[in-house]
């Protein structure tokens, strides 16, 4: 039904942008005719659902009517978002959804032209924002995994229960690179490889936009970009990065997951060469519009449009803020606190003519069309009733699962794993076997990790290791720190479960990325048991084990999530056979970073190497073996810029099932400017019988070879050189020749 107002004369069977059969360019166009001015600036605002009293003098600190009149009415905002922990008090899945619903009515059935405002949050493993709702591994774990189809399974479950809630827009999939193990937000990123952080980036997108839920759920590809090298691994702290290395690296993933058909991209909050993110023209329209083709939305990161004005002082005023970002290139400004704030700007800079119509129109119009696109429109509200039922407790088979494929098995002596019949009695130590917050990492309820009083629900390692242990097999937990020391001498076998307490942005940052003295000590005076110590580490990020390496077993199990005690319990006892990989390099000691595969040749020089690693990128181990048998080229020459066809084969010489990546490595014997002196190129996840072998078939495409020539400018466009190129899976390699 057309509501009431809306009907024209000149439209007798109702506004065109009602019209679900025309084509959503028409719709966008005939209702941003329809559209005052600050009707267009309402729909470039994003704010915080918990602000809205902040803009609403008379509510006591409810989403009462009055708030939503002066935000969604008066302000015509067009979008809302709850961030991290800015929740409603109550968290259940229905809540939420009846919560959203009310915002969705009011913009629905009370504003002028009845807009559906798009509401976004944070769902960024798992939809973590609700109490109850399966936490899946965070990123970096789902990195280890090197396997797009379940980072896209995990995306798409995550989509389901983001759309029960009423939600369309999830700020995730992160496409920064892991370069830094002291930047807090680490383990929010694919790992530190472009081609494996971008092809995971791209199948999370697919799995969130796929997805035919309650709604269609919008993807964001963010932090665009480079935001993941802050000068000395703090936070947002301005980056002074290479244009070569921003082309070759650091943009790379963001463009992958753009091309998967992202509909959204969140600019990097951070500054790059003297300029924030916010305000690169070069970033948010050359690159991603021109170069990439992006068509869909751009939205600025936290209050960052205001940063240009309050933190970074390129901008003089407000207005003038508002100005640099939106002619930059950004659509939607998430203003969180206030709406006049941002609609009294850019008012302000329309008239005094830092901003044209045009541009508003564009930026409003993509707005729309992101409405239109989603279905909103014609689909704006949820059933709240059913919200529990979809969201409670599901996909945790698809969560065990994928923290299981992401354990990464590095340390296996004197064939301590997988326990057997032999192991009747295992000492479960440290305080991360028992710490469901632990493994659940940040954003997890709250902000920045699950708030005092709340109690997750799910597995912990001990719980997953009592509920897997085999009948007459005694599992002991240590009252503390020096009872683990005495049952371990008595013990077949001693898990000693560390890690780091989960946080978020900020906070998470660490000087120092190391195992905390304490459990390094623990896990020494366990060794000294002189009986077999298993080290499960539960982390956002490799930390330097000082004392505690060396120990007969190690597993990195990342933040795995709610159903991370089953997954850790599986591959100790052998239910599952390991085949994460890491996605980043282990340093073995800090004051190295940052650490990384890519080093350029030059890095290691002095007494001391600089490049200094426990674990290499790409380490794992099996319980049973792989061999690489060959490794062969669709044709051994081919025409710079084309793309390379591999092939290799791939055997599981061992005795059990299992999966293992197959990596392509190029390596060049000479390149005009300094090179990694190993590059990922291509790389496929494959499950293989015991004994058997299999030829798998990759496509190198001409880019990934690519290099930005030049001299110190960096700025030449990326090409393929001429001349040889080494190809290796393992110890196998065969040389093609760019002509
Ligand atoms: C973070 C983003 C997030 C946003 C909204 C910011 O502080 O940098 O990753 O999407 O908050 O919660």
């Amino acid at each position: 039904a057309v509501p009431a107002g809306l009907v024209t004369s000149a439209d007798e069977a109702g506004p065109l942008y009602r019209d679900a059969r025309a084509a959503p360019e028409r719709r966008v166009r005939d209702l941003l005719d329809r559209m005052t001015l600050d009707e267009k600036i309402g729909q470039m605002d994003q704010i915080a659902v918990a602000r809205m009293q902040g803009d609403c003098r008379a509510g006591g600190g409810g989403l009462v009517e009055s708030c939503m009149k002066t935000v969604l009415g008066d302000h015509a905002t067009g979008s809302v978002l709850s961030g991290g922990g800015m929740g409603p008090p109550r968290n259940t899945p229905g809540d939420w959804a009846r919560m959203v619903n009310a915002v969705q009515r009011y913009a629905v059935e009370k504003t002028r032209l009845h807009i559906p405002v798009l509401y976004g949050a944070d769902a960024v493993h798992g939809h973590n924002n609700v109490l109850g709702a399966t936490v899946f591994p965070h990123q970096i774990g789902l990195g280890a995994t090197w396997d797009p189809g379940v980072a896209e399974a995990v995306a798409a479950g995550t989509a389901r229960a983001v759309a029960a809630t009423g939600i369309d827009w999830n700020f995730a999939p992160v496409a920064d690179l892991a370069r830094d193990q002291r930047w807090g937000r680490y383990y929010e990123t694919y790992g530190e490889d472009p081609l494996l952080a971008g092809t995971l980036a791209a199948a999370q997108v697919r799995g969130t936009e796929g997805t035919r839920g309650a709604k269609r759920v919008a993807a964001t590809v963010k932090h665009f970009g480079g935001y993941s090298v802050p000068a000395n691994g703090h936070d947002r702290v301005p980056a002074d990065v290479s244009a070569r290395y921003l082309q070759d690296t650091l943009l790379a993933p963001y463009r992958t997951a753009v091309e998967a058909g992202a509909k959204s991209v969140m600019a990097n909050s951070g500054a790059l060469n003297g300029v924030p993110a916010t305000a690169s023209r070069y970033l948010l329209t050359e690159v991603l519009r021109k170069q990439w083709g992006f068509t869909g939305v751009v939205i600025s990161d936290w209050e960052d449009v205001r940063a240009l004005h309050t933190r970074y002082k390129v901008a003089a005023d407000y207005p003038r803020a508002i100005a640099l970002a939106v002619n930059a290139g950004v659509d939607m400004t998430m203003e969180p606190f206030e709406a006049r704030r941002f609609t009294e700007g850019l008012r302000a800079a329309v008239r005094r003519g830092l901003v044209g119509r045009e541009r508003i129109d564009e930026a409003a119009g993509r707005v729309l069309r992101l409405k239109f696109d989603l279905g909103l429109f014609e689909h704006p509200y949820v059933d709240a009733d059913r919200a529990d039922a979809v969201v409670l407790g599901a996909d945790r088979a698809l969560a065990r699962r994928a923290a299981t494929a992401s354990q990464v098995l590095l340390r296996n002596e004197k064939g301590t794993l997988p326990l057997g019949p032999a192991v009747k009695r295992i000492v479960v130590a440290g305080n991360h076997a028992d710490d469901i917050d632990s493994q659940a990492g940040g954003w997890t309820v709250g902000w920045q990790r699950v708030p005092d009083g709340v109690r997750l629900p799910g597995t912990t390692v001990l719980d997953g290791i009592r509920r897997a242990a085999p009948a007459g097999t005694q599992v002991v937990r240590p009252k503390d720190a020096a009872d683990a020391v005495a049952q371990a001498r008595t013990a077949d076998v001693t898990v000693v479960v560390v890690g780091e307490k989960a946080a978020a942005e900020g906070e998470a940052d660490s000087p120092r990325p190391e195992l905390a003295a304490d459990q390094q000590a623990l896990v020494t005076s366990l060794k000294a048991s002189g009986r077999p110590v298993v080290v499960v580490m539960i982390a956002g990020r490799p930390l330097a084990l000082g004392d505690a390496a060396g120990t007969e077993g190690l597993l990195m199990s990342w933040l795995p999530g709610t159903e991370g005690g089953h997954a850790v319990a599986d591959v100790l006892f052998g239910k599952a056979n390991p085949g994460g990989r890491l996605p980043v390099s282990w340093p073995r000691r800090t004051g190295n970073e940052p650490v990384h595969h890519q080093q350029l040749p030059g890095t290691n020089v002095g007494a001391e190497s600089a490049h200094d690693v426990a674990y290499d990128f790409g380490a794992g181990l099996s319980y049973t073996g792989y061999g690489f048998e060959a490794i062969g080229l669709g044709s051994s020459s081919v025409p710079a810029g084309a793309d390379v066809r591999v092939s290799v084969r791939v055997r599981n010489t061992g005795a059990r099932d299992g999966e293992t990546v197959v990596p392509v490595h190029v390596s060049r014997p000479v390149s005009t400017v300094l090179a990694p002196p190993r590059r990922l190129v291509a790389f496929t996840k494959v499950r293989l019988a015991a004994g058997q072998a299999r030829t798998v078939r990759l496509t190198v495409p001409a880019r990934v070879l690519a290099v930005t020539p030049g001299d110190l400018d960096g700025s030449g466009t990326p090409r393929v050189e001429r001349g040889e190129y080494t190809f290796t899976a393992g110890e196998r390699r065969t040389t093609l020749n760019v002509t």
